[in-house]
């Protein structure tokens, strides 16, 4: 991680106490004093991840109407309320595929419409950078994460924009809406 770029450079007295140099960044949403908490031992069998039956999938039953854009393959959601970052929007494939199981033909879609939805959402002058992100650890849909960080505000480059997201108070309802609006019609855009 580059904390050249996120953090305090090479002074790590947190290091000390059993800390990360990263809770001295200032992209780090808190301070104080931390505690590690304890690891737990890894389990023998991980659990299944939601939608692992495609019967149980809430990607697979959601309805065209509930999303933001959909073409043939693919669909874009956004949550249901704004949240704290301009714009959080989740591509996901029409399928029930997760990221390994794409065929050359979607992995190679899931390439364009990647470019071009970070280009829409970069677009916004409320938006400076967009974190592409794709986690996977909660549901066997794949969800692909386009996370706009707000212009101007230094602090929250980097790994921590996801906290960011939920402790910055919501963005203006009708603001959203439009920047939302803007990134359908870009999507229907050749
Ligand atoms: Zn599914």
């Amino acid at each position: 991680m580059d904390n050249a770029t996120y953090g305090s450079g090479t002074v790590r007295p947190e290091q000390k106490s059993g800390l990360p140099t990263f809770v001295q960044w200032p992209a780090f949403p808190f301070h104080g004093d931390f505690r590690l908490k304890p690891i737990d031992p890894p389990v023998p069998r991980e659990p299944e991840r939601r939608g692992s039956d495609p019967a149980d999938c809430v990607s697979c039953k959601g309805r065209d109407e509930d999303y933001l854009w959909s073409n043939e393959r693919w669909r874009l959601k956004a949550p249901h309320e704004p949240s704290g970052l301009p714009v959080v929007v989740v591509l996901e494939p029409r399928a029930h595929l997760d990221l390994g199981d794409l065929s050359s033909m979607h992995a190679a879609e899931l390439g364009l419409l990647t470019v071009r939805l970070e280009r829409a959402v970069r677009s916004l002058e409320s938006v400076s950078q967009v974190h592409v992100n794709r986690w996977g650890d909660g549901t066997a849909h794949l969800q692909q994460w386009f996370l706009g960080r707000p212009t101007g505000y230094l602090q929250m480059r980097g790994p921590f924009m996801t906290m960011w997201d939920e402790i910055l108070p919501p963005v203006d309802r009708r603001q959203w809406q439009s920047d939302l609006a803007y990134i359908a019609a870009w999507m229907d855009e050749d």
